[in-house]
């Protein structure tokens, strides 16, 4: 079995795929599938290759994995111990780019469906989500695959997201959510003049710093539902011609705020022009992802439990990191656990994985596949 997700892995690891090129590989898994009565569903968009893979279940319900094809450019080729596409396998270490982020974890998946159709296993529907734009801008990528699927009326019960979301060993950590990004520029407007003539002008820094003040102080309120509390910078001020005897005409601010599910975008901007209010100011906000939290239960429990049953670890349920795809089915309403493998290696020259870690992800897949009921 970890050797049908070692072979997968080495595959798809082959098949070079830097965002948002797929390079190949969802014509790939989609030759596993097939055999195993999956259908494709191809939602390419702007260049992007998104499919859903989809094989209707015996059992009520719908279980999905979500995952990307795409990787992250390599860096310099000479700082790498072994080529990055070549998916060698040496003393127990798997190498290549996607090794842990996120191919290898994708072959587990597969492997996991294979096994349980191989043994002929009742199982809910199952779906295979997969993108070639998640670590690009995610424009064109799992938000449209979830806006098709919103439209067929076929979005899953419950999803997987296989993101490499351990971090010693393979289950000692699984997502269950993920705080929102806002950013936001202001533009603080006055009359540029001479100092000595300050009736003739007005200082947009004097009217940026009590605002700035008012922003720094806001209360976001406490840590909430697992999450640390809102974080709110100011991360940038540009104001000024860089002489000294010149009053400035405008004021820049830069802000970045990750907000906890206590917080929502609306109530994060009506603070901001609240805060702004006294100002001739231009606010642009960017919510450039929403948070999400999947609330304890029994998909969770279930989750946790499969760690358990095959590990014996007590897995940590966290909520940090930056963003995830997990965010565009959660808008959707869809209950949204990541859970991968290591992540010690991602992004970085030499990134790699332990063959034994296919081996352990593929069992807790299984599981997690096999007990799953709705
Ligand atoms: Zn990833």
């Amino acid at each position: 079995m970890s050797e049908i997700a070692t072979n997968i892995a080495v595959k798809l690891i082959q098949r070079e795929s830097v965002t948002p090129e797929d390079g190949g590989c969802q014509n790939y898994i989609e030759s596993l599938l097939a055999p195993l009565g999956f259908v494709r569903t191809s939602v390419d968009e702007g260049g992007i290759t998104n499919s859903i893979y989809s094989r209707p279940g015996e059992l009520k319900g719908t279980l999905a994995y979500a995952g990307h094809t795409d990787v992250v450019p390599t860096g310099p080729l000479e700082q790498w111990p072994h080529p990055p596409f070549s998916g060698l396998i040496e003393d127990g270490m798997l190498h290549g780019r996607g090794a842990q982020d996120m191919k290898a974890g994708i072959a587990c998946w597969i492997a996991a469906v294979a096994e349980l159709c191989g043994e002929y296993t009742p199982l809910p529907t199952i779906q295979l989500l997969i993108t070639s734009d998640e670590e690009g801008d995610s424009i064109d990528g799992t938000i449209r695959i979830v806006e098709q699927m919103q439209e067929n009326g076929t979005l899953p019960d419950a999803v997987i997201v296989g993101e490499p979301s351990s971090f010693k060993h393979v289950g000692d950590t699984i997502r269950r959510g993920r705080r929102g990004v806002v950013q936001i520029k202001a533009t603080f407007h006055g009359k540029q003049g001479h100092s000595a003539y300050p009736q003739d002008a007005d200082n947009a820094i004097h009217h940026a710093t009590p605002a700035l003040a008012n922003i720094a102080s806001i209360d976001w309120g406490e840590a909430a539902d697992g999450f640390p509390a809102t974080s709110c910078q100011i991360t940038n001020v540009n104001g000024g011609t860089g002489a000294t005897n010149v009053i400035p005409g405008f004021c820049e601010a830069l802000i970045d705020i990750r907000y906890n599910p206590a917080n929502n975008f609306n109530s994060i901007k009506n603070a901001i022009e609240t805060a702004c209010a006294d100002c001739d100011v231009t606010l642009e906000f960017d919510h450039s992802a929403t948070a999400f939290s999947t609330p304890d239960g029994t998909f969770l429990d279930l989750v946790c439990d499969s760690i358990k049953t095959i590990t014996g670890i007590d897995t940590l349920r966290d909520t940090g990191g930056g963003t995830s795809d997990g965010r565009f089915l959660a808008a959707a309403g869809v209950p949204v656990v990541e859970l991968g493998l290591t992540n010690s290696t991602i992004h970085q020259v030499g990134e790699c994985v332990a063959v034994s870690e296919l081996a352990m992800l593929t069992k807790i897949y299984t599981n997690i596949i096999e007990t799953m009921r709705f």
